[in-house]
């Protein structure tokens, strides 16, 4: 039975973070842009949907707002919700680029379809392969000794993964700043990640240093154009090198198989443009034996539980996910109920749809500009 779209509401959100943070990619303003989307169709379902852009992967929350509320209303409104694949088929050939705004209205659709049926998003994925992901809190505090408190707190409440944000800093602090994390946190599985920060003629030399200390994995050194040296350093260390910048798309996920870019690579919703696509990318990652993890850009608590549906019905998504935003970097999110963890882990959830609510208080507090 069809179900049409009446009325897409477009809401441009900026949120303030808890903490200073910072990348290879450079320091981190004191407020985060989204764009929260509301779907509402003629029987009565309303959808929620997330984008949460980075510049430096393409996009900011206006240029998000404006694709949603220009060529994606044009294809969404009046269309049947219920036809999630013929949709993004339709979004993707009404506007290049833009994962980020067809990622949001996407998972309103899925969110719509839960809704409909009583069922959680991942019962309709294929079932759930896991109802647990383990948690990778990132390092990124200027202040490193306030990090190190930090992750020693974590590590207490059960978290065992810790991703060390490295190239903002010099090469010795990145060393000195991983070897103290590792005599913190001893047991934990310590990952570094460069966010693009190295340049090409020294990276693979400056990697090397790090292959004795027995990371987890090291990610994304080079910038993304700049596949032919991470394949380089993804060869000559044992380390495994993850690919981020590098591959967002199915068909970037088999230039890196074909070519050897990486031996795992980080699934964002907000590069693949959605949980159809992400699906595509992993699994020619699955076909080619990548393993690959669940990756953030600034997501809160809406597009996070989208990704934590795509993950528990993807075996191969199985090196954890950075889903901390809610709890540990926003000073507070748009959703009623607290995003669910446990022991240092996220776990999926359970209730129909995405199995989320709006905060209206916070929604109308963070609010820059809606339109619909
Ligand atoms: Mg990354």
């Amino acid at each position: 039975m069809p179900d049409l779209v009446e009325r897409m509401e477009v809401l441009r959100i900026d949120s303030e973070i808890a903490m200073r943070r910072a990348h290879g990619s450079g320091a981190i303003a004191r407020r985060v842009g989204r764009v929260i989307l509301r779907l509402l169709t003629a029987d009565g379902i309303e959808g929620l949907g997330e984008a949460a852009p980075w510049a430096p992967f393409g996009n900011t929350a206006d240029t998000t707002a404006a694709a949603i509320d220009g060529p994606l209303r044009a294809v969404v409104e009046g269309a049947d919700a219920t036809r999630i694949a013929a949709l993004v088929e339709a979004m993707d050939h009404a506007l290049i680029g833009h994962p980020e705004a067809k990622a949001a209205v996407e998972m309103a659709l899925w969110d719509i379809a839960g809704k409909r049926l009583g069922v959680p998003v991942h019962a309709l994925l294929g079932g759930a392969v896991r109802e647990t992901i383990p948690l990778s809190f990132s390092i990124a505090d200027p202040d490193f000794a306030a990090d190190l408190d930090r992750a020693r707190a974590m590590a207490g409440q059960g978290i065992g993964i810790f991703k060390v944000k490295t190239g903002f800093l010099t090469h010795a602090d990145d060393l000195d700043r991983l070897s103290a994390l590792r005599e913190t946190c001893p047991a934990a599985d310590i990952r570094a990640d460069y966010n693009q920060g190295l340049a090409p003629e020294e990276a693979l030399r400056l990697c090397r240093d790090l292959d004795p200390l027995g990371l987890g994995f090291i990610e994304q050194p080079v910038r993304r154009g700049q596949e032919r040296v991470l394949a380089l350093i993804a060869a000559a260390l044992d380390t495994p090198v993850m690919a981020d910048e590098s591959v967002y798309s199915a068909r970037e996920m088999l230039d890196c198989a074909q070519a050897g870019w990486a031996d795992c690579v980080s699934i964002k919703l907000m590069k693949a443009g959605g949980i159809l696509r992400a699906r595509e990318a992993d699994a020619v990652a699955t076909a080619a034996g990548i393993p690959t993890y669940g990756g953030t850009l600034w997501e809160g608590g809406i597009a996070l539980a989208a990704a934590a549906h795509l993950i528990a019905a993807s075996p191969n998504i199985r090196l954890g996910c950075e889903f901390y935003m809610p709890r540990y970097v926003l000073a507070r999110d748009v959703t009623a109920e607290p995003f669910p963890y446990e022991g240092g882990a996220v776990r999926v959830p359970d209730g129909p749809g995405l199995g989320v609510t709006l905060d209206e208080e916070t929604l109308r507090a963070d609010l820059v500009a809606a339109r619909g």
